[in-house]
């Protein structure tokens, strides 16, 4: 029996989970939960997983959760707060630890997870953009196995002949990789006229054409932000420089990435869009569990396109990559201006073309340094923020 803590359980990632989970009872026992500060679907999901823990990061929420799950006479302990997030991701008693809290509010308990040595499976990519280098060390060091759920890395993953876990270090040159080919859909804005861009909803940028996600990274797939980030990923779960990583717009999302070997050999994984199949693959590993995924239909799907990513249309992309070759906290930098400049966006404060302009004008003014330790890299996301606010605040001043 493999217990799992769920970390940010009632999201998009969240729920795919528990779907998955509940589809074998007999291997997965659920041992937290937890939430941000709505506690009505967090009470909802203990009431039908019994989980030991329900955690939630604001105390007020859990008050109000702790009190209608005694209502209901049920024995689920509530617990709040980022050092309960912590405890249940490193509690001896977890074997398996999902990470699936949106941006960098999931820092700690991602860490404290790989530090246990957990089989750590990593959605909140946020947390490996800005401290890539530190939790790649550490799932060395203390023996953690950190598995892909991002659609894309977990394609990659599963076509490299990997006998291990990752951060062994090894050179994709070793294994015979020449590159590694992270797909796009390219949002719901691919082909909108640039003209019209500025104008876009929040509902619109939400609205993706295949996928069906939480807000922040639907936001980030409309501007690109989600493919640069998911490039530094890249680079840090697969020992990859930048050049060893090129982006192909596939709009079908069909094929979720692919891996180019030396002898002229394409590897891609392909499938439905839905997160339960690489849930499932981190889950079950080494063993195929069944996920509920609709099969694959190709004479449905008839085609596979692709064109080049268009960085006229795309800037965050480039800024991704002008980060990563910065290096230092550069990329902690960079997600903690797109983090502040998304959530404006969502709140009708900045326009869509803004967005770039905002973590442009972060870059160009946060200093970067060495992210020697979790709290230099906290300290570079502190700074961005207060610098993204002040920009925010003097670009929807100007409107
Ligand atoms: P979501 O917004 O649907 O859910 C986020 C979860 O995190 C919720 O349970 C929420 O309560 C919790 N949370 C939010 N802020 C928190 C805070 N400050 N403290 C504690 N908990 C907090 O997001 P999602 O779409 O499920 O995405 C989760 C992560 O997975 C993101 O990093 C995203 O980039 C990544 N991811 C998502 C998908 C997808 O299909 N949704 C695909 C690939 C990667
Ligand atoms: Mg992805």
């Amino acid at each position: 029996m493999q217990r799992v803590t769920i970390l940010g359980s009632t999201g998009s990632i969240g729920v795919s989970t528990l779907d998955v989970l509940a589809r074998h009872p007999e291997r997965f026992e659920v041992f937290a939960l937890t939430a941000a500060t709505r506690w009505q679907p967090l009470l909802e999901q203990c009431l039908a997983y019994t989980p030991q823990y329900a955690v939630m990061s604001d105390p007020r929420a859990a008050e109000q959760l702790r009190q209608a799950l005694q209502r209901s006479g049920s024995k689920v302990e509530v617990l709040s707060g980022t050092e309960a997030l912590v405890a249940v991701a490193q509690d001896s008693s977890v074997d398996t630890v999902m990470a699936a809290i949106v941006g960098a509010a999931g820092l700690l308990p991602t860490f404290a997870a790989v530090k246990a040595g957990k089989r750590v499976l990593l959605a909140n990519k946020e947390v490996l953009v800005m401290a890539g280098h530190l939790f790649m060390a550490a799932a060395k060091t203390h023996g953690a196995q950190i598995l892909p759920i991002d659609s894309e890395h977990n394609a990659i993953f599963q076509c490299l002949p990997l006998a291990g876990p990752l951060a062994q270090g090894i050179a994709l040159a070793e294994l015979g990789v020449s590159k590694i080919v992270l797909t796009a859909s390219g949002g719901p804005f691919r082909q909108l006229p640039l003209s019209q861009l500025s104008q876009v909803t929040p509902e619109q940028a939400c609205n993706h054409p295949n996928w069906s996600m939480g807000p922040k990274i639907s936001v980030d797939s409309a501007t690109m932000m989600n493919k640069g980030l998911e490039f530094i990923e890249a680079c840090w779960l697969f020992n990859a420089r930048a050049r060893d990583v090129e982006v192909v717009i596939h709009p079908q999302s069909v094929i979720h990435s692919m891996v180019e070997y030396v002898d002229g050999s394409v590897l891609a994984q392909l499938g439905n869009p839905d997160m339960r199949t690489p849930i499932a693959h981190a889950l079950g590993m080494p063993e195929r569990l069944p996920s509920g995924v609709e099969r694959l239909d190709l004479v449905r799907s008839a085609r596979l396109d692709f064109e080049a990513l268009d960085e006229e249309r795309f800037p965050c992309m480039t800024l991704a990559r002008q980060a990563a070759e910065r290096g230092g906290t550069c990329p902690a930098i960079l997600n903690a201006a797109n983090e502040e400049a998304v959530a404006a966006f969502l709140a009708s404060q900045l326009q869509f073309n803004d967005i770039a302009q905002v973590i442009a004008a972060v870059l160009d003014s946060v200093e970067s340094a060495e992210p020697v330790s979790l709290d230099a890299v906290q300290q570079a996301d502190l700074s961005a923020r207060q610098r993204a606010r002040v920009a925010i605040q003097q670009i929807s001043a100007k409107q």
